[in-house]
């Protein structure tokens, strides 16, 4: 049964009901207002329209300096009248951070993100690729994406950038596989990882997601960045004329590429031309080029030209490299190919050693001589010292840094300057 309603009654629900879709409609406007503004703002300082892009494969063929330009600040026309006073965006170097990765990395991924971007991109936005061999997952992306504000994207490596190439012989290869796992080898008995040293030695900086950039820096899972960085590193890169920069320096495994020299050596005979006359050549060889001393840049940090990698010089020394089969017949890596490539065809003051930049890398290690001994887990740190140490408040021990380390290569390295 209804009760009768007196007109007090009325008039109070009419007076709620009024109130409730005054609040609602306040309450909508604030968060429309407020979401429309923090886009408007991201949009200004970020490379790319969209600050996070989650796709498979999203291809950008503007550069960013033409980005900047058309994403100048424009009033929002949710703002009315209040136009937001924003300076000019910061002029920043085409590039951006790359990382090779596989769907089970992901905590190493975010580990190796989170700390870069609270070291170094949170003040500078430059945009991440992620390249993998198979399809990120829905969740790789989504858990990687909410890292940073800056742009992302991920990309599938064309099938035929990374598999064995049918032209190898696969017995030979095999041979070769079984040769390595005798001696103790990491990664001796591994396709995948002859793959994945193939595709960052000739590959990578022709994936579509990174054609539009110049520079890159690369970044692994897990790697640990001890200290902030307060300049831009691309930016110092081209203000300095460089092309390739590292942190640590050390030998390769000779068992892995027994005849990765002489192949060097007849390419730079049959090419001279390539070989700057101002070359690293004594970084490479303690013998002015009669052998190889195994010394080479490590590869897990680069920050370098990929208009180098796409030069003439050494897309002619890469399809020569390759065309040996080198790649699947030994073991050879893309340290000591980049490393070569680097120091013959660029001037030796072309090459930068990034003593600021704190890094660990935690490696396994085989002990060649004792194959029965097993994988030891080492790790190499590169620390700042002095005032570096203090100003980029980093959290590594000064005291332990591979630098000088008896089996580093940062004395060869030095010697050029000499
Ligand atoms: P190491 O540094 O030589 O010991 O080799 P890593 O295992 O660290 O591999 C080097 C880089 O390649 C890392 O970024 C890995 O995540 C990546 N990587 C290695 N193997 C594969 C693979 O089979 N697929 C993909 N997508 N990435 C790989
Ligand atoms: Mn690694």
């Amino acid at each position: 049964m209804a009760l009768p309603l007196t007109a007090a009654h009325r008039r109070s629900i009419v007076i709620a009901f009024t109130t409730v879709l005054i609040v609602c409609y306040f309450m909508t406007i604030g968060r429309e207002d407020n979401y429309t503004f923090s886009k408007t703002l991201s949009a200004q300082w970020s490379i790319h329209e969209d600050p996070v892009v989650v796709s498979d494969v999203k291809q950008t063929n503007e550069t960013p300096s033409k980005l900047s330009s058309s994403s100048k600040s424009k009033p929002s026309p949710f703002l009315g009248n209040v136009i937001p006073q924003v300076s000019p965006p910061p002029h920043r170097a085409n590039a951006s951070l790359v990382m090779l990765a596989r769907n089970t990395d992901l905590n190493g991924v975010i580990s190796s993100v989170e700390q870069l971007e609270a070291r170094f991109n949170r003040k500078f936005n430059y945009p991440w690729v992620f390249l993998n061999d198979e399809p990120f997952t829905t969740d790789f992306k989504r858990r990687v994406s909410v890292l940073t504000d800056a742009d992302v994207s991920f990309g599938l490596i064309p099938r035929e950038n990374w598999v064995q190439p049918d032209w190898i012989d696969e017995g030979r290869a095999q041979e070769g596989r079984n040769k390595l796992v005798r001696q103790g080898v990491i990664y001796g008995g591994s396709v995948s990882y002859r793959n994945m040293c193939r595709f960052n030695s000739g590959f990578f900086f022709r994936h579509e997601l990174l054609t539009p950039y110049k520079w890159y820096w690369r970044v692994e899972p897990d790697v640990r960045y001890y200290c902030d960085m307060d300049y831009d590193p691309f930016l110092f890169m081209e203000d300095h004329d460089k092309v390739y920069g590292f942190t640590i320096s050390m030998p390769e495994w000779e068992p892995t590429i027994p005849s990765l020299w002489s192949t060097v050596k007849d390419f730079i005979a049959e090419h001279p031309q390539y070989v700057s006359p101002d070359n690293s050549m004594d970084f490479l060889s303690d013998n002015a080029g009669d052998s190889y001393n195994m010394c080479h840049f490590w590869s897990n940090f680069e920050i370098a030209d990929m208009d180098f990698w796409r030069s003439e010089a050494y897309t002619k020394f890469f399809e020569y490299l390759e065309n040996t089969g080198g790649f699947y017949y030994e073991r050879w890596g893309d340290a000591p190919v980049h490393s070569i490539a680097a120091a013959l065809f660029t001037r030796k003051d072309q090459i930068h050693f990034f003593k600021d930049i704190g890094k660990l890398w935690s490696c396994r290690l085989v002990f060649v001589a004792d194959p029965f001994a097993g994988y030891k887990h080492a790790e190499f740190a590169h620390c700042p010292q002095g005032k570096q140490w203090r100003e980029g408040h980093c959290s590594c021990d000064p005291n332990d840094n591979f630098d000088f380390a008896q089996n580093s290569c940062l004395r060869h390295f030095m010697r050029l300057q000499d």
